[in-house]
């Protein structure tokens, strides 16, 4: 008799079960509501994502590709202020206009978002590089590959702490650009060829000696000398967020130190792969390339903006 009554019960319970779970899913997917800042970013925009939920990663995928990646972070609540999850990512200079999802993970995907982009041309220049120049890119070098690797190393590591939040600050005084961010050059070399590259950087032209000021708050993680970068130092200013300084004339931030916007981090030169006194500024997040002058316009993470979205 026990046995008979049992079965059904269990199935009871079971139906129950599952008529709940399915529920809690529902209302959980219904209940993540993101924001996308800014909503068309342009080829070599950095974007904001922020959902009212708990996330690991957000991967942007192309064309059923992922082409970038980041860690979520926490932005826990403050003054009165509720909290977010939020990720900063980039377009990839190089990417073909299209549409694209931007993927939130949380262990499964708990919610994907459709993001377009906004067409952008960039400049083309040819330099000419003296035969010292050809030899300092082109000669094999172990201590230059130990470098790359160095420098990859960093690019990659995503930190959990974010140490800036508002709009970064020019690093120099100068208003004299020499080379845009993303243009397209070809490199004469001496013996002939003509090699393709894409300006990662904004440069600056300015006198040897002239003061460089971190563009941001963060954590000096590379201070001394590069074979092709010449004197250099790299900034952590959230995670995956680097900006990046190179060919300096002397360095003096110290690595592993803490530094505050517009604090002297070092003095501008023309040392490694450089052609004259100049400072060439590069904001890297996960990895990619990213636009310096979309930094100095609006927040690194609008907190109000995003609050205001995902919750009202
Ligand atoms: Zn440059």
């Amino acid at each position: 008799m026990n046995l008979i009554t049992k079965v059904p019960r269990f199935k009871k319970i079971l139906t129950i079960f599952f008529i709940l779970t399915f529920a809690l899913t529902a209302v959980v997917s219904a209940q993540v509501r993101y924001v996308v800042i800014p909503e068309s970013p342009r080829p070599g925009d950095p974007f904001t994502v922020a959902v009212n939920a708990a996330a690991t990663e957000a991967q942007l995928i192309v064309n059923g590709r992922q082409v970038a990646k980041a860690a979520c972070f926490y932005m826990p609540a403050e003054g009165g202020q509720p909290s977010f999850t939020a990720a900063i990512l980039a377009i990839p200079d190089d990417i073909a206009y299209n549409t694209a999802i931007i993927r939130i993970i949380n262990r499964n995907v708990i919610c994907e978002i459709p993001i377009t982009f906004t067409a952008r041309e960039f400049r083309t220049e040819t330099i000419r590089l003296t035969p010292e120049l050809t030899n300092l890119v082109s000669v094999p070098d172990p201590q230059k590959t130990a470098e790359s690797q160095r420098l990859w190393e960093i690019l990659t590591t995503m930190g959990t702490q974010v140490y800036h939040t508002g709009a970064f600050l020019l690093p120099i005084t100068s208003t004299r650009r020499t080379s845009q961010f993303g243009t397209r050059r070809v490199n004469l070399y001496s013996d002939g060829r003509r090699i393709p590259s894409t300006h990662a950087g904004v440069d600056f032209g300015a006198p040897t000696g002239t003061e460089v000021t971190a563009c941001g708050r963060g954590m000096v993680i590379l201070s001394r000398m590069r074979i092709v970068t010449g004197n250099t130092v790299i900034i952590e200013h959230a995670p995956g967020v680097y900006s990046i300084y190179y060919h300096l004339d002397s360095v003096i931030a110290q690595e592993g130190s803490i530094v505050e916007a517009g604090s002297l981090i070092a003095l501008s030169g023309s040392t490694g792969f450089s052609t004259g006194p100049h400072l060439h500024w590069e904001i890297r997040v996960s990895t990619i390339n990213t636009d310096p002058d979309a930094f100095t316009g609006s927040p690194l993470i609008d907190k109000e903006l995003i609050i205001s979205r995902i919750y009202n």
